[in-house]
């Protein structure tokens, strides 16, 4: 059994210290911080390992709400999916002292600079992701900070509290725009382009239900925004349990796999990795087998954080996931399902 805050194998034992009900449907899990062992960025998510009778476990991603640096706890909010396992298993059982098993942080849900202005659009749960950005672009940044968050009703707002006095004590830097669809209808692309328009310049990250995100990343290039500048976070499941998956995964194919395979060049953290991909591999495979430190969780293409950039050469996806067709042409690939296809590849992270 697990020691309460060791990681081991990529994941780490959190005790719950606090549930907190934020709506009718939503709680906050606040676990005791592990110190050194889960370090994270805004915007990052843990992954759960919830128990099950009829599989043993399954894993559900949340994203953190807390503020690396000044929050001394983890905060993840889970807001029951109707007829959904996880969510519902998570906000029926867990109670303080309980030990959950996750995944230490990961995603790619986080801004770069935390000097720049930001542009946070949010719908219902979306806004999680959202307000660990909010919180330390306040506390460690210099920019302006924009929240547009909709909700269905008053009754409906997660953080309702936090965010007020959040702009209470930043009044000059943060920007609060509700959008209550009780009381305005849902957020149509037209509505969001007029509402955002006088922000165009700033960074944006995008999360919420599916349809409300097609229409904001809409609006937001509608009003100018380059694909590069708007960063969208999905609310997905996952399929697989990455918590019986190997750290690594080694083929029995050893020989016959070095002498097929493509050179590759990974740009990661300001470091460059030359070595031999094996067409037979994914790259995230062979970056954990060398010991590279890539960014992943899920391994089924589904929760995006092991996303890079393609610079030069062509590689193949098993699944696309979480990637649209734009990001495919902008050269958005998922290391965790990339083979090579030419001799030669240069990818950025
Ligand atoms: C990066 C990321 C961040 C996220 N952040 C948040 C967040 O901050 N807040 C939030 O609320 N959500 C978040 N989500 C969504 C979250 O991970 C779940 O998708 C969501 O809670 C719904 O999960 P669910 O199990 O309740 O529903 P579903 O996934 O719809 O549950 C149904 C599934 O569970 C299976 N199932 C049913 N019964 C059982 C059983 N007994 N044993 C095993 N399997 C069973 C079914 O086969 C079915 O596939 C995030 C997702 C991602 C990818």
């Amino acid at each position: 059994m697990e020691e309460p805050g060791s990681a081991v194998n990529g994941s780490v034992a959190l005790t719950v210290r606090e549930v907190i009900t934020e709506t009718p449907d939503a709680k906050t899990i606040v676990f005791d911080h592990p110190g050194d062992g889960l370090r994270y960025r805004p915007g990052q998510f843990l992954t759960l390992r919830i128990p099950s009778e009829r599989t043993g476990s399954v894993a559900r991603c949340y994203s953190l709400s807390s503020a690396p640096g000044h929050d001394d706890a983890l905060r993840v909010t889970v807001k029951r999916t109707v007829d959904g396992y996880g969510s519902n298993w998570l906000c029926d059982n867990v109670a303080a002292g309980h030990v959950i098993e996750s995944l230490v942080s990961a995603g790619a849900f986080t801004p770069k600079d935390l000097d720049r202005d930001l542009l946070l659009v949010g719908a219902g749960s979306g806004i999680t992701p959202l307000l660990s950005i909010v919180k330390t672009a306040l506390f460690d940044g210099t920019g302006r900070v924009v929240l547009f968050y909709a909700n269905r009703d008053p009754a409906s707002v997660i953080f309702a509290a936090t965010l007020r006095e959040l702009f209470a004590e930043h009044p000059d830097r943060l920007t609060i725009l509700h959008w209550l669809e009780n009381v305005q209808g849902l957020p149509t692309t037209a509505a969001l382009q007029s509402m955002l328009q006088p922000y165009d310049g700033f960074e944006a990250f995008i999360c919420g239900p599916k349809p409300f995100m097609r229409g904001a990343r809409l609006a937001l290039e509608q009003i100018g925004l380059p694909r590069g500048q708007i960063h969208i976070e999905n609310f997905v499941s996952l399929s697989e349990d990455p918590f019986t998956q190997p750290a690594t995964i080694v083929t029995a194919r050893g020989d016959e796999d070095e002498a097929d395979s493509a050179g590759v060049t990974v740009l990661l953290d300001g470091v460059t990795h030359e070595f031999d991909w094996p067409r037979s591999k994914t790259l995230i495979d062979v970056l954990l087998e060398r010991g590279v430190d890539a960014p992943y969780s899920c391994r089924e293409g589904e929760c995006g954080s092991c996303q890079a950039t393609v610079l030069s050469g062509q590689i193949e996806m098993t699944s696309v996931g979480a990637l649209d067709e734009e990001d495919i042409a902008d050269g958005l690939i998922l290391g965790c399902q990339a083979r090579p296809v030419s001799d030669q590849v240069s990818i950025e992270f």
